[in-house]
């Protein structure tokens, strides 16, 4: 089913906050592809504003335009910037031995890492001069995907967390580098961009809650959800909306706010 809304499926997702305190549950909501203009931007950004909502917005260094620069400056100060790759270019060219397909990636392992490093870095300085401290040092590889090698220098770089897709294996996959994933994408990619549907995505989140608290993932770990803007139909708006609308109501959600959860102190224990 693709419905804006299911009963059913909240009921479930319900239960399963009726089990952590107040407050306790911890969400962050992460938007990729941001630095275009278009009107689904201006829509995301009045509904964080409306929500009074944590918002981090991974946008494209090299896609950034003016006017979007501007409208990010005069949001809340809860719309934080992180940094999506360079230009959101693949250069995976071939298959890989035993793959099928390519799987796209712009700072993967086609290319050597020291090139990769000085983009990614140039990407960093724009951002940092456009939007000075609302701009955190975390890092999120377009399609979710980095090679180690480049992950392994993004501290030597200044940067303090990454975000990719599922939950994480170690909260710091290298030191001084804390990992804060997303878990919940509903949007199926390989079906036509088509809106997975609430009842699907609310199970994704309540999955990811129940394995937090029975301890098969990082209970500290907060559960991301990920939206693209640009990639949502009518449907997916409705649903994204009740969905924030009912989680900020919601005694057992907090929502921390992103520069403690992605730039902690040095010493802070890992989010
Ligand atoms: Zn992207």
């Amino acid at each position: 089913m693709s419905g804006a809304w299911d009963e059913a499926a909240w009921g479930a997702l319900a239960d399963e906050l009726a089990r952590w305190g107040q407050g306790r549950a911890s969400f962050w909501w992460r938007d990729d592809d941001a630095g275009r203009p278009a009107r689904a931007f201006d829509r995301l950004l009045a509904l964080a504003a409306d929500l009074e909502l944590s918002l981090g917005l991974a946008v494209v260094p090299a896609w950034l335009e003016p006017d979007v620069a501007e409208a990010i400056r005069a949001a809340p100060g809860g719309v934080a910037v992180l940094q999506h790759g360079f230009a959101h270019a693949n250069h995976e060219g071939e298959v890989q031995p035993g793959e099928r397909k390519v799987h796209p990636a712009e700072c993967g392992t086609a290319r050597p890492a020291p090139v990769v490093l000085e983009e990614v870095a140039a990407g960093g300085a724009s951002l940092k001069a456009a939007f000075g401290d609302r701009a955190l040092p975390a890092f999120v590889p377009p399609w979710n995907r980095i090679a180690d090698a480049v992950s392994a220098s993004l501290p030597r770089l200044g940067y303090r967390a990454l975000s990719a897709f599922g939950p994480r294996s170690a909260a710091q996959p290298v030191p001084g580098l804390l990992q804060v994933n997303c878990h919940a994408d509903p949007v199926v990619w390989r079906e036509g961009k088509r809106f997975a549907g609430a009842g699907a995505t609310l199970e994704r989140l309540r999955t990811h809650l129940a394995a937090r608290r029975e301890g098969h993932a990082d209970p500290a770990e907060p559960t991301g959800l990920l939206t693209h803007h640009r990639d949502m139909d009518p449907a997916f708006w409705a649903f994204l909306e009740e969905l924030l609308r009912r989680l900020r109501g919601h005694p057992a959600v907090a929502f921390p706010q992103l520069r403690s959860l992605l730039s902690p102190r040095p010493g802070q224990p890992g989010a």
